[in-house]
């Protein structure tokens, strides 16, 4: 049924046809075998820290394309494609059993000491079989859910097409994983949701912290955000803080924890 639908519906992602032009089609059938042979695709993983006294507390995985001719495509290039022309689940597995190879990977050498964040769209919840994905990568890599994050966008976990998410949600964090709701802010405007979805953290989006602290309206907005949070027991993470002022002003403001250019770009592995 959701399957359906999502095929239906699948072509509201699709950003106008006409402006799909034949690049972006060669770029299509590139993304189709960079999918099956592996190789191109990488993970960045980005580190969050804890403000209070800085450690790290956690790493965002982040997509990336390294392809033969165009060089790294970032995932605003490509996931739109990927959603469009239904590779949206199996470009979702890879990240997850990349991810977590790459934490077994750290976990056999003594080295897994944060969870390592994901990012799943819309798309997976309803045209791909996250659950399934995840429980076979945990029992494959021998990792417990509690070290693989799930960050979802508002508009994902609204998503009318995927039905009521959140007794699935509720499901995934019953079996250990912690749920953030990524981007917040930017999506739909009711609050009343945040009381009835199961959540760990709000990662409070960019554009927010771009303007702090000058612009004033803003540094309101982050401030009643983080008096809400603090009210609701919700962790916050502060994206894209790039400035000591920035990060000044959180810190006074009470945010728990931050993510930016100032602390750390994402990384290859082997930099983490
Ligand atoms: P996001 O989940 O909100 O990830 C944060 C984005 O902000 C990343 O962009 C990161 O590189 C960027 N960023 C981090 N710190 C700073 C900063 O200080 N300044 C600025 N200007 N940017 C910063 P990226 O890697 O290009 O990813 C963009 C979006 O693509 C992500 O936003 C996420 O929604 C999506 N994405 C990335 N990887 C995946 C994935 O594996 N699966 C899915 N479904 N979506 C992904
Ligand atoms: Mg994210
Ligand atoms: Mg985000
Ligand atoms: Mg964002």
């Amino acid at each position: 049924h959701a399957k359906r639908n999502g095929r239906n519906h699948a072509l509201r992602y699709c950003p106008s046809q006409d402006r799909r032009s034949r690049p972006a089609l060669g770029l299509l059938n590139d993304l189709r075998s960079a999918l099956a042979n592996g190789g191109q695709l990488e993970l960045y993983y980005q580190p969050q820290y804890r403000m209070r006294d800085n450690a790290m507390t956690g790493l965002e995985a982040l997509l990336r394309w390294r392809h033969p001719q165009e060089g790294l495509i970032l995932p605003a290039d490509f996931i739109p494609l990927a959603e469009c022309h239904g590779l949206m689940a199996s470009l979702g597995n890879w990240v997850i059993d990349q991810t977590l190879a790459q934490m077994a990977n750290w976990r056999d050498r003594g080295r897994l000491e944060v969870p390592v964040w994901i990012n799943i769209s819309a798309l997976q919840l309803f045209q791909g079989d996250v659950e399934a994905a995840l429980q076979a990568g945990l029992t494959r890599h021998r990792l417990d859910a509690r070290w693989l994050g799930l960050e979802l966008t508002e508009s994902a976990l609204l998503d009318e097409r995927a039905g009521d998410i959140s007794p699935r949600l509720e499901a995934l964090r019953e079996r250990g994983h912690p749920v953030a709701l990524d981007d917040f802010g930017t999506g739909y405007s009711s609050l009343g949701y945040l009381t009835r979805l199961p959540l760990d953290k709000l990662k409070l989006d960019r554009t927010f912290v771009e303007a702090l602290p000058g612009d004033r309206a803003n540094a309101a907005i982050v401030s009643a955000v983080l008096a809400m949070a603090r009210g609701l027991s919700l962790a916050v993470v502060a994206e894209g803080v790039e400035t000591p002022a920035q990060r000044d002003f959180l810190r006074e403001a009470g945010c728990d924890e931050v993510q930016g250019f100032l602390y750390a770009p994402p990384l290859v592995a082997a930099d983490i």
